[in-house]
């Protein structure tokens, strides 16, 4: 599978914002886009980038760095979303927000998007009872997402779930701290997703 493999607090540098793809760190005063709050880069401290253009480009690429995803499925999500009824930047955000990869980590099962992709490739996870490696699957509405049985005495899981407790589930998930299974209640809606993103941005990018 296709991914990003470069410096990743690079692209929090340069969207000039935090993404939150390395867990931990980017919780310290080690984070990069806080020490140096300007884009990667020889250049990086005199460039601007103000164009209509380039703000359609930089939402696009903020949003598909974010979830963790390349341009061919992004767009291939794009269209997806256009076809469905309601908003397409809406729609388009509803369902990277519902990719298991995204609720595995919303989940706190994971402490970035990233190690939620591995872990569902190595088969922690159920839905509806049944194992689902494919971090691009798309949850719906009644869905439930469990950790398996026999991943549920790791350490790594332990100390995750321990490290994250202080997380909230949003709303669209109903979570069983205990139990450690997730009904999904609704699809996400806008209020749901916390990612600083003009959606529009990206749907005039994709309209030209
Ligand atoms: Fe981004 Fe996290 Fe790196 Fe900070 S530590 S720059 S939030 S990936």
């Amino acid at each position: 599978m296709a991914r990003y493999t470069d410096a990743v607090c690079r692209l929090c540098r340069r969207e000039g914002q935090k993404l939150f793809l390395k867990g931990d760190r980017c919780y310290t005063e080690k984070c990069a886009a806080d020490r140096r709050a300007y884009p990667p880069g020889q250049h990086g401290q005199g460039r601007t980038k103000t164009s209509e253009y380039g703000l359609q480009l930089r939402e696009k690429q903020k949003t598909k760095r974010y979830y963790g995803i390349l341009e061919n499925q992004f767009r291939g999500y794009f269209e997806m979303a256009s076809k469905r009824k309601g908003k397409t930047g809406e729609n388009l955000l509803a369902i990277l927000e519902s990719r298991l990869d995204n609720t595995i980590y919303r989940l706190g099962f994971a402490m970035s998007r990233a190690e939620a992709r591995q872990l569902v490739l190595h088969g922690h996870f159920l839905v509806n009872g049944r194992k689902v490696n494919i971090p691009s699957f798309l949850v719906k509405p009644g869905m439930i997402i469990s950790l398996k049985e026999k991943s549920r005495s790791l350490d790594k899981f332990k100390s995750t779930i321990e490290a994250n407790a202080f997380r909230q589930p949003p709303k669209w998930l109903d979570y069983d701290a205990n139990a450690l299974v997730a009904k999904v209640v609704t699809v996400p809606s806008r209020d749901d997703i916390d990612m600083p993103v003009e959606e529009q941005l990206i749907v005039e990018l994709y309209s030209k």
